[in-house]
């Protein structure tokens, strides 16, 4: 079963997120549990709660179904003592809000060393970072999302991703989440030839096969919970993240075909976070088709 949605607004309460996903023909979405560009929010309502659960259920959302996604602000391998606790304190909040709505998964994007400390110090800190917020809460899933590589971002090779599941204790509760356009800005040429990686001139993989091959290899397709689908403006490699709508960006529809069709890929969300919301029905509906097409 593949789940097919967009990541839809909580504007007004979450318990608006499944309403909003519905409306726009989805059979998942994500969400911000909480405003993504502040530090801290109200408590979630026994109210706001008991809607979500409610609305998840009417209308057919299960927990593999939805993926939320946490504050852009948080950042689990911060230099700084004082950075990282706050950090890590409202990680761990956003993973109890997860759990008090049912929701079994939270998508983050891993850190950033900020020049400041080695990128193996850094993916140790977001490690331990997932250690602390998986001691504190219960059935819900630290989801690491594969970055551009913008600025010092990392999570833009699959191999920093397999070192921090490595440091991770209970690799029952961390999974992956790939972005299409991130992978793609970092050098995983879906469409390409195998070329050579600038950093460490390491070969990075290209070409479909070659790059869900890679991903097996060196994390386990069986750490997937999410995908992100996006298009993407800028170039292959350009470490530049900006999302275009699924066929209209440089990676071009092709891609998004052979991920509905692919027996490997099933039972996580698949999750448009495309710029023009106008486009999401129609394109919800293409991928539908595709993924039911043999
Ligand atoms: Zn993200
Ligand atoms: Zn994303």
């Amino acid at each position: 079963m593949k789940y097919i949605g967009a990541h839809v607004s909580a504007a007004g309460g979450v318990e608006n997120a499944p309403l909003r996903a519905h409306e726009i023909g989805a059979t998942a979405f994500a969400l911000f549990t909480k405003n993504q560009k502040q530090w801290s929010a109200p408590p979630l309502t026994a109210k706001n709660i008991e809607l979500f659960r409610q609305r998840c259920q009417d209308l057919g959302y299960p927990p593999c179904a939805i993926l939320a996604h946490d504050s852009y602000l948080i950042n689990l391998g911060h230099p700084q003592a004082e950075a990282l606790e706050r950090s890590r304190q409202s990680f761990c909040d956003e993973m109890a809000r997860c759990q008090a709505l049912g929701l079994d998964r939270l998508n983050f994007h891993p850190g950033s060393h900020l020049n400041e400390i080695s990128t193996d110090e850094c993916l140790r800190r977001i490690a331990e970072s997932i250690n602390i917020a998986l001691s504190k809460t219960e059935g819900v899933t630290a989801v690491l999302e594969n970055t551009a590589g913008q600025g010092s971002n990392l999570g833009f090779r699959f191999e920093h991703l397999a070192e921090i599941i490595d440091f991770v204790e209970d690799k029952s509760r961390v999974g992956v989440c790939i972005d299409t356009c991130h992978a793609f800005a970092a050098g995983y040429d879906w469409n390409g030839k195998p070329s050579l990686f600038e950093e460490d001139n390491s070969s990075i993989a290209a070409g479909y096969e070659n790059i869900i091959g890679a991903f097996d290899r060196i994390v386990g397709l069986d750490y997937l919970r999410g995908m992100h689908l996006n298009d993407a403006t800028k170039p292959a490699g350009s470490r530049v993240d900006r999302h275009s709508p699924i066929g209209h960006g440089e990676i071009g529809a092709d891609l998004f075909e052979k991920l509905m069709k692919d027996g490997r890929l099933n039972g996580f969300p698949f999750i448009l976070e495309t710029p023009d919301e106008t486009l999401w029905p129609a394109e919800i509906a293409q991928l539908k088709g595709w993924a039911t097409q043999r």
